[in-house]
């Protein structure tokens, strides 16, 4: 039996800005089912070549401050001299729909997940194998500002300091490898005793 009726379970993922990441979860997206990514809302600038409602929920200052009067983030956090949240609605509907949920959040954003959502979650921090090597990819990338690239740089090191925080560690160097090992976590993930609808589970197998 593959299908173990998951009550839904989330897949978090850390690490600095270049390390990366997007490409690591579009080829989750593109290759696992049942998976959900959770666009996050955030005021920063929209690079070139990102979309509305893809890469995030673009939106101003005043509006965030809003939803987060309103309740309306699971998590939020300011990065960068910017603010970044997860939408509890949309994580919510995903959870119940059973979905496997990945999260591309910060180290603050994993501590607020941890203390509310800990038995569901599995976390992995995934990082290029120097700060010289970020520096060169974020140099490349090209979408920040010298300015940007030095509080991105002062923040990878800061966050580092947390990977003994979550599960799994990966560090970026081959991308295939890269690849495997993060596909590794999300199976593993997805059969965590906690995720599984145990009820539903007995009922199918001792009918
Ligand atoms: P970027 O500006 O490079 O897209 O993202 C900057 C940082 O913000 C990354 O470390 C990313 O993981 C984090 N981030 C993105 N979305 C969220 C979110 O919804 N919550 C939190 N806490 N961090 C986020």
């Amino acid at each position: 039996m593959n299908d173990l009726n998951t009550t839904g379970s989330i897949v978090l993922i850390s690490g600095p800005s270049g390390a990366g990441k997007s490409s690591l979860v579009g080829e989750l997206e593109k290759n696992i089912n049942n998976i959900y990514f959770s666009v996050s809302v955030t005021t920063r600038k929209m690079r070139k070549g990102e979309i509305e409602g893809v890469d995030y929920h673009f939106v101003s200052k005043d509006e965030f401050e809003k939803d987060i009067a309103n309740g309306m983030f699971l998590e939020w956090a300011e990065v960068h001299g910017n603010y970044y949240g997860t939408s509890i609605k949309y994580t919510t509907d995903a959870l119940k729909a059973g979905k496997q949920v990945l999260f591309d959040i910060d180290v603050q954003g994993h501590e607020q997940i941890k203390k509310k959502l800990k038995d569901i979650t599995t976390s992995v921090f995934i990082t290029t194998p120097t700060l010289k090597d970020l520096q060169t990819r974020l140099l490349k990338r090209g979408t920040d500002s010298s300015e940007q690239i030095k509080k991105r740089i002062q923040n990878a090191k800061n966050e580092l300091s947390y990977m003994k925080e979550y599960d799994y560690f990966i560090v970026n160097d081959d991308f295939e490898i890269a690849k495997r090992q993060l596909f590794c976590i999300v199976e593993v993930a997805k059969i965590k005793t906690l995720s599984i609808n145990i009820d539903k589970f007995i009922k199918i197998w001792s009918s």
